[in-house]
This record gives structure tokens, sequence and C-alpha cells, in this order.
């Protein structure tokens, strides 16, 4: 492996690695922990540069991809790896929020993000365009999921040897969702967090570039395009409320981060968003922290079919539940049952099909909505970031049949006065 003369580039905005807890600076290396404190490792820029050189026009210019946001993403070369991720829909959902009691309601849906339909081609697109930056040729990732497929998917595109690493329990779907993109796929016996301590020596000892481990501190950045996007999408304003899941809660402090930086630079107007996250009961150590009022997470073992938010020891679980309560917001844990019934409900009120992860998000909404925690009047965007054809063992069982009749007419009558009838029983039920 070459390390590339890219580390510090001079004309880029990005400037350095910092600690989150400490304050040291670091070169822009592939190293996430601080030698000093062992705190994170953030990416500074240089606002002063993009807010003389960044307008709404020089944005809306760009591609219609993440990369039109390119000044505020650690990437030096012009020759990023642009596979169309982001600039996924922002649709008004007034079905679905009719049905919860609230006025404005937004679904970010990533379900349909390119290539590999979640919100991880995002941070995978900017970790693989640092990644060959820095000079690695084997890329790598411990994944629930969704970031298997994304390292897979766009190394296969960029050309780089991949390697990635999972729980041997995972859907089918995300399992075939890697494997067709021929890397290699370790399935390890243990859960995500055993994965993780796994990886972190293949780390050490391999030199391949880890995509949220070695390299986290680019990886995590490509988040804050859910932020930016959001914000551009509603007319260049931030939104009142926002709620998103909770994993390792990097990709929430991202989407604050990047409405931060857009009210630095004066993109947009600057207003306090409530930020509110979503677990799992079975894997919710940040919303266990939230409730007790504590200033730590305490990991826990996962149980959940939310797999790909199955995280016990989340790595940004404190800076999450700091957001969740600086910002009035909230954080709050869904059982398996009602994450399934929020996927059917997003599925019947605004035809949009995601996984448990988005489940997760809907139920969550829900119940805050019912606790009094979200304002009716409060323009409030629910992250979506994942593809509910991936996690159909969740739904199976769940969600009725087709009527099977012969290919005759008075069959298809019969069958549809038959459907009718249950339809009446079934609101019947609901009166009494
Ligand atoms: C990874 C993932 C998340 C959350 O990720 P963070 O670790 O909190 O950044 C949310 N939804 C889906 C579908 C995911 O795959
Ligand atoms: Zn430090």
């Amino acid at each position: 492996m070459t390390q590339a003369k890219t580390l510090n580039p001079t004309a880029a905005t990005f400037k350095a690695l910092k600690c989150k807890e400490c304050g040291a600076e670091y070169e822009l290396a592939a190293s996430h922990v601080c030698e000093a404190c062992f705190g994170p490792l953030e990416v500074t820029y240089d606002y002063n540069t993009l807010r003389r050189s960044v307008t709404r026009e020089t944005i809306q210019s760009g591609p219609n991809s993440i990369w039109r946001y390119r000044s505020f993403l650690p990437v030096a070369t012009e020759n990023v790896i642009d596979v169309g991720t982001g600039m996924t829909p922002l649709v008004q959902a007034n079905r679905l929020a009719r049905r919860l009691g609230l006025k404005k309601l937004y679904i970010k849906n990533d379900a349909v993000n390119m290539p590999t339909l979640s919100f991880k081609d995002r941070v995978v697109s900017v970790a693989l365009s640092r990644a060959r930056e820095l000079g690695f040729s084997t890329v790598s990732c411990a994944s629930t999921g969704n970031l298997a497929n994304s390292t897979a998917a766009i190394a296969a595109h960029a050309g780089l040897d991949c390697c990635v690493f999972i729980p041997s329990d995972l859907e089918a779907g995300k399992v075939l969702g890697t494997l067709i993109y021929s890397p290699t796929v370790m399935a390890v016996q243990g859960n995500y967090d055993q994965v993780n301590r796994l990886c972190c020596e293949v780390a050490n000892t391999y030199g391949w570039g880890f995509v949220n481990i070695n390299l986290r501190p680019y990886y995590s950045e490509g988040s804050k395009t859910l932020g930016y996007e959001v914000a551009e999408q509603l007319g260049w304003q931030l939104p009142d409320h926002i709620v998103a899941p909770l994993a390792s809660g990097s990709l929430f402090t991202k989407i604050y981060k990047g409405f931060q930086e857009f009210i630095q630079v004066g993109l947009v107007e600057d207003k306090s968003v409530r930020f509110s996250g979503a677990q799992a009961e079975g894997c919710s150590p940040i919303a266990q922290a939230y409730k007790e009022g504590r200033e730590f997470v305490k990991p826990v073992k996962p149980n959940t079919i939310a797999k790909s938010i199955a995280i016990g020891n989340p790595a940004d679980g404190i800076y999450a539940l700091e957001i969740a309560r600086k910002t009035n917001g909230s954080i709050a844990s869904v059982t398996d049952a009602e994450i399934i019934e929020g996927i059917k409900l997003l599925a019947e009120t605004e035809g949009i099909f995601t996984e448990t992860a988005g489940g997760t998000t809907i139920a969550v909404l829900k119940k805050l909505v019912e606790a009094g925690k979200i304002d009716p009047d409060e323009t409030t965007v629910a992250y979506i970031t994942g593809n509910g054809l991936k996690t159909q063992e969740a739904v199976q069982g769940y969600i009725g049949e087709p009527l099977t009749i012969e290919a005759k007419l008075d069959s298809f009558e019969r069958a549809l006065e038959r459907s009718r009838t249950l339809e009446r029983l079934d609101w019947q039920q609901v009166l009494v």
C-alpha cells in the first residue's frame, strides 16, 4: 500500500482531523482515534473560504448527486467516485401526516438511494473516494448489512479489491445483495459488535481501508448530505423537527453538523431544529440513556428484527444524546411488533416500502406525536434510510396473501365478493 501525496491537500477546503474531545489536530491520514485521549477524530473545514466561494447557485449547477456539495466533503481530487448517490426524493407525506395528526410531514426517501438502496451509499461514496486518494487498493467494512452492500458495489465500480465482514445471521436479501458484486464476504459467527472488534484487529494488521474504522472520519462526513439535501429541497430552509434512526449515532450527529454548516456559511437562515432519534427496543442503549437521564451509554446485547441498526455499543451514542437534549428533541424506542406496523403504515399511506430501520423511524414518529413531543404545526422530516425488499423476512406472515383464482370471470367475481366481505368483517371488528 502506498500513501499518496494528497494527505494534506492545499487547494481543498478540508483542513485537518480534530479530536472531538480534546481538540488535538492531526494530518488527514487514515486514522480515527486521538493518540492523546482516544476520542474520535472529525474533519475540519475552512468555513471562511466556503462562505466566500459557495453559493446556492454554485451548488445547484453541480451534479445531481451528493457531489454538488463537494466543497463540504473531505475529498481533494476532482476525480470522485460518482455513482449517482444522493438527491433522493423529499416526499410530502400528506396521507401519513393525516393518519398521525400532523400538518407538514416529509419523508426523505433513501430507500431509493443509488446504487444499493440505502443511505449507506452516501458514506461509502465519500469513504472510497478518499480511500483512493490515500492510496488504498483494498477496502473493507464491518457491516450490519447495508454497509456491505454499498462497499461491495461501489468498490466494484471503482475497481478496488473488497473484503467485507458481516454477522452470520443477516437477512438473505442483504447477503445476496453483497455477494452479487463478488467481494470476499466473511460471515462472522457473532453480533455486529463482535464483528467490529475483529475488524479493528484486521485493520491494524492488514493495512486495508475500513470505511467505518480507519476511514471513519471521512465516511461519516457523507451523512451530512442528508442534511444539505433536505435544506435545499425545502427551498433553502431548515425544517422544525427531524426524526432519524440511531445505530452508531453517526448519521444523526452528521445531519446536525450539515445543518450547522449551512447556517455558518450563510446558505440558510439560522434556526433551531429539534432532533429526535429512533431505536428498536431490542437494541436501544441510546434511548435507555436518554430515558434515565444518563450522560453515558451502557452497551447492550442486540436482539431485534431491526438488524441494520442493531449496534449494542454505539460509537457516537453520547454525541447523539447531547444533540437530542440540547435541541429539545427526544429519543425513543419501539418493539419489533411496532416496527412491523411502522413498515406497513408507511407502505399503505405513502407507497414507500422501507426496511426495519425505516419501520423503527415511523413507529417512533407515531409514538412521539401521540406523546405530544412533536407539535402538529412543526415542519417535520422523517428519514427513511433503507429499502424493504432487503428485509422481506421481517414482514413475511403479516401482509396477507394474494387471492388465487381460476382464469375465469366468475372465479374472479366470487373472490372479489369474498374479499369485500372480509373487509367488512375487519371493519366491524374495528368498530366494536
Ligand atoms: C447504518 C444504518 C443506519 C444508522 O447508521 P448510524 O450508524 O447511526 O450512522 C440507519 N438506517 C439504516 C438502514 C442503516 O443501514
Ligand atoms: Zn483527544
